[in-house]
């Protein structure tokens, strides 16, 4: 893969999407910004950014790579890798490692399986990770961007309060699966405190340049692309990659393992992002969804970028 030419593949894949040329021709129209977070519904729809960075610290990008969106569930991956340097013990403890096949906020599966989460990337784990923070840390918000900020070495990485207080205000279903948590004794700390550090969690804000290299260290055994600062073991950079591959995209977490064959994980503001080990982290972001949540360009993007690079991890 040493000769690959990744700046004319992102280029490439930029114009399909974004001018619908070429074969492989998208229709950026397709699938809708998520507005069950009022704020977020707001976002300029039809905008495409990409960004992949290698191990030697090249960067690629094409669109609005350096546009700022708001992360939101593919923030609960630098949340879980904090949480792992803290106790792994207690975080394989309190949730389980296997996919849900469920929506991201889904409330059945955990009265089934009392007040278990199924991983920690579907809201329940997210918000028992938050708890474990919250018990662990002085002070857990700004703990955890402290560490966003050594994962990317940028310290102006932050979240937007508006999408934080918009989301607040509108949770009723993270409040459920917390309050049902806490009565199955998997919550220690107050249902309130957990779902104010939730949202701040998912309202984090950054680019595609930014996310790739947050990513970085995936790719890179647990150092760090801006720096090579070993942030976590190889194990557990093995055992996150693996969650991801099977829990990073809700009830569509086959379909990305089968069309773009990396690990990776998506959020509801349109970003995603795709590991692949010793190669490359890739960030992709456009704002349209399709039925089950996930970035309706950004998943064709990647299954055009690895068609083109002609690997998966499979
Ligand atoms: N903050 C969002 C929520 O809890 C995150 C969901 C997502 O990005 N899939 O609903």
């Amino acid at each position: 893969m040493s000769t690959i030419d990744y700046q004319y593949i992102l280029t490439s894949i930029h114009d399909r999407m974004v001018h619908g040329a070429g074969p492989t021709a998208e229709d950026i129209s397709s699938g809708h910004v998520a507005a069950y977070i009022p704020e977020l519904a707001s976002v300029e729809p039809d905008q495409f950014g990409m960004s992949l960075q290698c191990l030697d610290g090249s960067v690629h990008s094409a669109g609005h790579a350096d546009v700022a969106f708001s992360v939101q569930s593919i923030a609960k991956v630098p949340a879980l890798l904090l949480a792992l340097t803290i106790d792994p013990d207690e975080v394989w403890e309190r949730m389980d490692v296997e996919p849900s096949g469920n929506a991201f906020n889904s409330l059945f599966q955990l009265e089934y399986e009392q007040g278990i989460p199924r991983n920690p990337l579907i809201n329940a784990g997210a918000l028992v990770v938050c708890d474990i923070l919250i018990s662990a840390l002085k002070r857990p918000l700004e703990e955890l961007y402290a560490f966003v900020h050594a994962l990317s070495g940028d310290p102006s990485i932050s979240w937007n309060e508006r999408v934080a207080q918009s989301e607040r205000a509108a949770s009723h279903r993270n409040a459920a699966l917390v309050n049902l948590m806490k009565a199955f004794g998997n919550i220690h700390n107050e249902p309130d405190e957990v779902l104010d550090l939730y949202v701040r969690l998912c309202a984090m804000e950054m680019t595609c340049t930014q996310l790739a290299c947050t990513f970085g260290l995936l790719a890179n055994e647990g150092r760090t692309l801006h720096d090579g600062k070993a942030l976590a073991p190889p194990v557990m950079v093995q055992r996150v990659n693996a969650v991801m591959q099977t829990c990073g995209f809700y009830d569509e977490a086959g379909e990305f393992a089968f069309r773009v064959g990396l690990p990776g994980k998506s959020g509801v503001g349109g970003g995603i992002v795709a590991i692949h080990p010793r190669y490359y982290s890739v960030a992709v972001w456009s704002p349209r969804l399709n039925e089950r949540g996930n970035s309706h360009l950004g998943m064709r993007a990647l299954e055009l970028l690895t068609a083109d690079i002609g690997h998966t991890i499979f």
